[in-house]
C-alpha cells in the first residue's frame, strides 16, 4: 500500500466567503433532516425501538435534530454477543485492509467535513471553529491510527538465538465497549472507535446521550464502505441504564471510556469484578477529569497571557477537559493581568452558534446548565466575581455567559472541583514555587500551562507541573493528532496519550513465537 507521510489536516479559513458559504449549506442540509429518525446498528440490522433518545439543540431546545433508537438490556446483549461473534472472523482479518478502511473513511469525512462539523454546531453547541476543529481532530485520528496499524501489524524487533527463529506479533484483544463523552462528540467518539476496529478488535459503540446523531453519521460512512458487519454496532442508549450491562458483560474484553472521573472509577470497578463464565482480566481505559491551571509569571508578556487564559477558558464554553479553569498569577502583575483578562472576556459573543459571529454558545444540556449554575452560586461565596455570575433563566437556549472569580483561595471548592463550564477561578501565588505548588494541588493532572521568559524558571515548570499535556506560552488547549498525544495524570485518567504513538498499544496484545530451527523460516 502507497501511504504518504501522516499530515494534520488543515483548518478551514471562514473569512473566505467561498467557506462560508459552504458551511452554511451544511447547516441548512442538518436542519432541513430535522427530527429524522435513527436506528441502532446491531450486526448491520437497523433496529427501530420505541423508547428514544432526543437530540436537541441546546441553542433552543425545542429543536428536536432527532429521534434516536435506544438500547436497552436486551438490545445490549444483543450488541455485545454480535460482536464476540463477528470477532471470531474479523481478528483474523488483513491488518493492511482494515487500516485501508481508516483511510478511506478519513477521505469520506473530509468530503463530509462540514456536515459533521454543522452537525456539533447543532447537536451540542460548537462554534463553526471550534466544530471544524473536531472534525479535523477525527479526521486525524483516522489517517494516524490507519497508518500506526501498518506499523503495528508488521512482525516487531526480537533478538534471536542460534537453535530457534522468533518473532512477536500484536493482535487484537476482543469485543471493545466504546463510551465517548458528548464534548468532543466527533474527534474522541471516533478516535476510540476506529482504534477499536483497526486493531482488529469489534466494537460496541455507545455514544454520549446528547451526541448520538453524530456518532451515526460515523457508523454510516463505515457502512458505505462495506466494513463488514457486527464490528461496529452502533448501540446508543442511557449510561446509567446500559452502562453497567455493558461493561459487566462476561464477553466484554475492553472498556474505551472518556468522561468523567465519577463514570470512570465506576468502570473501573465494574469491570475489575470477573463474572461467571468470564475468563481475562478486562483492559480499562479511562481519560477523565481536569481542573486545568494556567500559571502567569511576572516576568509573562501579559496580553499573550490574557489572550491564552480566555481562549482555553472559554473556547466551547469551557467544556474541555483540557479548559483552563484556574489562573494562578504572580502577585506583582495579579491586579493588572486580572484587568486584562476581564476586558479580554468582555468582547465575547454570547449567543447560537448556528450564526457564525457567536464565539460562545449555550452549554450542552439543562443538567449542564443547572451544575453551573450551582457552582456558580458556590463561587459567589469562595471570590470576588468580576465578570458575569449571572444566570438568565426561562431562555429557550442553555446559555451561561463568561464567568471570573477573582481571589479565590487554592483549596475552595471552585478551585478544586471540575465545573465544566465557562467559569474561570483566579488565584494570587507570591512565587512561582508556590504557583506550582498550588497548580499541581488538585487531585487531577491533565493540561497546563506556563506564561514567562526566563529559561531557568521554564525548565523548572517543565520538571514540576504535573500534569500529562504541558505547553509553554501557548494556551492550554487544542492539542493536535500527531504533534500533542493526549492524555493524563492522576484522576484525569490511565495517561492512554490519545493521537500518540503507543495509543493502539492499547487494543493489542504481543503474541511471541519461536520456532525451533530446521523449519522454514517466517514468512515476512
Ligand atoms: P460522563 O457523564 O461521564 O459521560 C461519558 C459517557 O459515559 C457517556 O456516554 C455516558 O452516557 C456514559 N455513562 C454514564 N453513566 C455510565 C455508566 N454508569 N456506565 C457506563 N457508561 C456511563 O461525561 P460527559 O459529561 O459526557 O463528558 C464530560 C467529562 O468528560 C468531563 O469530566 C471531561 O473532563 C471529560 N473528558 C475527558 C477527556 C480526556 O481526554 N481526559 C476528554 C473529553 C472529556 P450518557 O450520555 O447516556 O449518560
Ligand atoms: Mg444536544
Amino acid at each position: 500500500m502507497d501511504v504518504k507521510p501522516f499530515k494534520n489536516e488543515p483548518l478551514t479559513d471562514f473569512s473566505k466567503p467561498e467557506n462560508k458559504k459552504a458551511f452554511e449549506g451544511a447547516l441548512n442540509k442538518i436542519k432541513s433532516r430535522m427530527g429524522r429518525e435513527v436506528p441502532l446498528v446491531i450486526g448491520g440490522k437497523k433496529i427501530k425501538t420505541k423508547d428514544k433518545i432526543m437530540s436537541v439543540n441546546p441553542a433552543n431546545h425545542r429543536e428536536v435534530l432527532a429521534k434516536v433508537s435506544k438500547a436497552g438490556p436486551e438490545e445490549a446483549e444483543k450488541a455485545i454477543e454480535t460482536a464476540a461473534e463477528t470477532f471470531e472472523t474479523w481478528r483474523y482479518s488483513d491488518y493492511k485492509e482494515r487500516a485501508e478502511f481508516l483511510l478511506k473513511a478519513a477521505d469520506i469525512m473530509r468530503r463530509k467535513k462540514h456536515e459533521f462539523s454543522a452537525c456539533m454546531v447543532l447537536e451540542v453547541g460548537k462554534n463553526w471553529v471550534e466544530a471544524d476543529a473536531d472534525t479535523a481532530e477525527a479526521i486525524d485520528f483516522m489517517d494516524f491510527y490507519g497508518r500506526e496499524m501498518l506499523r503495528y501489524g508488521k512482525d516487531q524487533e526480537v533478538d534471536q538465538i542460534p537453535t530457534e527463529d522468533s518473532r512477536l506479533v500484536y493482535i487484537p484483544l476482543g469485543v471493545g465497549v466504546v463510551i465517548p463523552p458528548w464534548n468532543f462528540p466527533c474527534a474522541i467518539m471516533t478516535g476510540m472507535t476506529v482504534a477499536t476496529i483497526v486493531t482488529g478488535n469489534t466494537a460496541v459503540l455507545k455514544p454520549a446521550s446528547d451526541s448520538p446523531l453524530i456518532a451515526y453519521m460515523l457508523y454510516e460512512i463505515f457502512e458505505e464502505l462495506g466494513l463488514p458487519k457486527g464490528v461496529f454496532n452502533y448501540c446508543p442508549g442511557s449510561g446509567s441504564e446500559i452502562g453497567d450491562l455493558l461493561v459487566e458483560h462476561p464477553k466484554t474484553r475492553f472498556i474505551a471510556f472518556t468522561g468523567s472521573k465519577e463514570v470512570g472509577l465506576g468502570i473501573v470497578e465494574k469491570a475489575a469484578k470477573m463474572q461467571p463464565g468470564q475468563i481475562w482480566i478486562k483492559r480499562v481505559i479511562a481519560e477523565m477529569g481536569g481542573k486545568d491551571a494556567i500559571i502567569v509569571d511576572k516576568d509573562a508578556d501579559l496580553k499573550a497571557a490574557a489572550e491564552g487564559v480566555v481562549a482555553s477558558a472559554f473556547g466551547f464554553q469551557g467544556q474541555k477537559c483540557s479548559a483552563c479553569s484556574r489562573a494562578i498569577i504572580h502577585k506583582k502583575v495579579y491586579d493588572e493581568l486580572v484587568e486584562k483578562i476581564v476586558e479580554r472576556a468582555k468582547e465575547i459573543s454570547v449567543g447560537p452558534t448556528a450564526d457564525v459571529n457567536n464565539y460562545m454558545g449555550p452549554v450542552c444540556s439543562l443538567n449542564a446548565f443547572e451544575k453551573i449554575k450551582k457552582y456558580i452560586g458556590i463561587g459567589r461565596n469562595e471570590g470576588r466575581v468580576v465578570l458575569g455570575g449571572e444566570v438568565e433563566e426561562g431562555k429557550d437556549g442553555w446559555f451561561i455567559p463568561p464567568t471570573i472569580i477573582a481571589d479565590v483561595d487554592p483549596k475552595a471548592v471552585i478551585a478544586q472541583e471540575e465545573i465544566f463550564g465557562p467559569v474561570l477561578s483566579i488565584i494570587k501565588a507570591d512565587d512561582l514555587d508556590d504557583a506550582i505548588e498550588i497548580a499541581n494541588d488538585t487531585e487531577y493532572g491533565l493540561t497546563g500551562a506556563y506564561y514567562g521568559s526566563d529559561l531557568k524558571n521554564i525548565e523548572k515548570v517543565e520538571e514540576r507541573f504535573f500534569v500529562g499535556n504541558l505547553y509553554i506560552n501557548r494556551k492550554c488547549t487544542a492539542a493536535l493528532v500527531g504533534v500533542h498525544p493526549f492524555g493524563g495524570f492522576n484522576m484525569s485518567g490511565t495517561d492512554s496519550k490519545a493521537g500518540g504513538k503507543d495509543y493502539l498499544l492499547l487494543f493489542l496484545q504481543a503474541k511471541t513465537i519461536s520456532r525451533f530451527k530446521g523449519l522454514k523460516p517466517f514468512k515476512k
